[in-house]
């Protein structure tokens, strides 16, 4: 009998095919690192940092922009992966429908709706987003909007705590460094 493939082997799996689907893009940081760097990094900053161990919430970490930056649809993550990746994945992407202001707004509103897993990664991600602002800055963006992004970002994470002590402490350290960096 076939059995479904288990623990290291879905992951993986995951990461092959966010590497597939990301393989043409390039995160926006001077040093142009691949894409797929970034959702690598949430994983493992919750499987190190937050010490998360449950597979369905590190795939969906991996997998967790596939669906607001690349062709991949919600049924072929079901298909793939399974309905409940599918519902994390779906829950922490932006309906690329609204402008991108509205995007924004809504994600400080929707932060404290989220599912416990959903805040999670949400905390992972801006953690790496915030690191990455401050030791890759985007190039063309001037302080003010730098620092209108770490505003924002700490909006959002306000909704996202009570869920993970070691990441909110990280991402906390994380902001401040971010701060002092861009204003010293
Ligand atoms: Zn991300």
């Amino acid at each position: 009998m076939k059995t479904e493939p288990e623990g290291a082997a879905r992951l993986l799996n995951a990461v092959a095919f966010a590497a597939h689907k990301h393989r043409d893009q390039r995160r926006k940081g001077e040093d142009k690192s691949p894409y797929v760097n970034h959702p690598i990094e949430v994983a493992e900053l919750l499987a190190g940092t937050g010490g998360v161990g449950e597979m369905n919430v590190l795939m969906a970490a991996v997998l967790h922009d596939t669906i607001e930056d690349t062709d991949t649809t919600l049924k072929e993550l079901e298909a793939a992966f399974g309905s409940e990746v599918r519902a994390l994945v779906e829950e922490v992407t932006d309906d690329k429908s609204l402008p991108k202001d509205v995007r924004k707004r809504l994600q400080i509103e929707h932060a404290a709706r989220l599912s416990d897993a959903a805040k999670l990664i949400k905390l992972a991600d801006k953690i790496a987003n915030v690191r990455d602002m401050t030791d890759h800055p985007p190039s063309g963006w001037p302080l003010q909007r730098r620092l209108e992004y770490l505003d924002w970002a700490e909006r959002v994470m306000a909704g996202c705590r009570g869920v993970n002590g070691a990441l909110e402490k990280l991402f906390d350290a994380v902001l401040k460094r971010a701060r002092e960096t861009d204003l010293s």
